[in-house]
Formats: C-alpha cells, sequence, structure tokens
C-alpha cells in the first residue's frame, strides 16, 4: 500500500492543482459560449439583438470571460514554468517562493517581498 510515495515529484501536486483549475475555467467559458479556441466573440442570435436586457446580459458575461481568461491565462503560465523547471521562483527577484504561499495561490509569481512591493533595505 506504499505507492512511491518516496520518488514523488515535490511538483506534482502542484501540477495536479493547476490542471484542475484549468479544466474548472475552461468549463466555465464552454458553458457561457467561449471556448478555449478563444477569440470567438459570444454569438447571439441576431434575432435577440435589440433587447437592452440582452445588452446588459452580454457586457456582464464579457466581464466573467475577461476574468475567467485572464485566470486561464495565469493557470497556462505557470504550467509553462512547471515545463522549464522555473515554477515557484519569484519572476522579479528569482528566489524560491514560500511553499505555503505556492500552495495558497499555485499561479503566483512574486514572491510576499516582491509582491508586497519593496524589498527591505
Ligand atoms: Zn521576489
Amino acid at each position: 500500500m506504499d505507492e512511491m510515495s518516496s520518488d514523488k515529484d515535490p511538483q506534482f501536486g502542484y501540477r495536479e492543482l493547476l490542471e484542475r483549475e484549468k479544466s474548472s475555467l475552461t468549463g466555465q467559458l464552454t458553458e457561457i459560449g467561449y471556448g478555449e479556441t478563444g477569440g470567438s466573440r459570444l454569438d447571439y442570435d441576431s434575432n435577440f439583438a435589440d433587447s437592452s436586457q440582452v445588452t446588459a446580459e452580454k457586457s456582464e458575461t464579457e466581464a466573467l470571460v475577461t476574468e475567467l481568461k485572464t485566470a486561464l491565462t495565469d493557470v497556462n503560465e505557470a504550467l509553462l514554468r512547471l515545463e522549464n523547471g522555473t515554477y515557484g521562483l519569484c519572476q522579479a527577484c528569482g528566489r524560491q517562493i514560500a511553499q505555503p504561499r505556492l500552495e495558497a495561490i499555485p499561479t503566483v509569481k512574486y514572491c510576499i517581498d516582491c509582491a508586497s512591493g519593496q524589498k527591505k533595505r
């Protein structure tokens, strides 16, 4: 019952977190009409075009889509960093980001010092 826990890649957990986040985001985007193929605008039937309610819903949806896409981009970038072996390194100072911080925010790009805006000294 001891499933090779010893040679488990320490970054495996992050990959799994990121993959899960990615499919959740992709699923939400698909659900509201934006696939991962991206770029395509919501295609409301022109029959509906005159309703101001549709317009309001549409801009709400677009705000949500923007949010989801930004999050998805972050996830994809984090996955790319996993591939490159630079995952977990601060994009600003190059130091290792603290584990608890990575676990809380797997897509985090900056160590706490850089994120809080300034290094002391
Ligand atoms: Zn840093």
